[in-house]
């Protein structure tokens, strides 16, 4: 049974291009995943800037508040120093005056240290959002191209796919059976490549055998792998 390598060829290109289309169909979702995933990331990282900035906020308040209240506990002890009865007891209240205005003193300084802070943290809330607005645009971005993408690939598919069935056609009916049943298992692998050496799917060594029947144009299957051999161009013997 006779064949044409060159049909073989051509059937061979066509399954490459197939497998190619279904690899870039399988790495454009792939991509839109990814970006998805570096969104929910700066997602995250803003939902904690926003946390902490809350926090901190609160807790700053919460000191100013308390520092009012222990400042006019302050201003009434001076005003009772006045009424003091004694030496001693203006003496005492001057100097639970003094320690009070000493522990204001470092909660104020604690409540500034608290709205650097909150500046600092004011900026990280701002760099968060704008990676946000980048990564979502990006996601957007990414997700329509592949849309696109795989709209145009499985029209392409299809159009591959018609012109290999039209071409199986031309193969001799008695490699039909054995070709369809390689190519539904084993698509691109179904044919090979062969410089009259070895097989270019498996490697292994061509018999003389083989090689005669090459020469003859007739159809051989690979005895490794099972493909359909076909002569690589311009190759006519050892
Ligand atoms: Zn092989």
């Amino acid at each position: 049974m006779s064949v044409d390598f060159s049909l073989l060829r051509t059937l061979h290109r066509m399954h490459r291009q197939l497998a190619d289309i279904d690899e870039r169909m399988r790495k454009g979702p792939l991509q839109a995943k990814i970006a998805q995933n570096n969104q929910v990331t700066f997602q995250t990282a803003l939902d904690q800037a926003v946390e902490s900035s809350k926090t901190n906020r609160m807790a700053a308040d919460a000191r100013q508040l308390q520092l009012g209240e222990r400042e006019a506990k302050v201003e009434n002890m001076k005003g009772q120093l006045n009424a003091a009865d004694s030496n001693k007891e203006f003496q005492l209240l001057k100097d639970r005056i003094a320690a009070d205005e000493q522990a204001n003193s470092v909660l104020a300084d604690e409540i500034f240290e608290m709205l650097e802070k909150q500046d600092v943290i004011e900026v990280e809330v701002a760099t968060a959002k704008e990676n946000v607005a980048k990564a979502t645009a990006e996601t957007e971005r990414i997700i329509n191209k592949v849309r696109n993408e795989l709209k145009a690939l499985k029209e392409e598919r299809a159009r591959i796919e018609g012109e290999l069935k039209e071409s199986e056609k031309n193969l001799p009916q008695d490699v039909q059976e054995r070709y369809f049943r390689r190519a539904a298992a084993k698509k691109e692998d179904a044919l090979s490549e062969t410089d009259s050496r070895t097989c270019g799917n498996c490697h292994q060594t061509l018999t003389a055998q083989i090689v005669s029947q090459l020469m003859l144009s007739h159809a051989v299957f690979c005895q490794g792998c099972g493909a359909l051999f076909y002569l690589k161009e311009g190759v006519t013997g050892r």
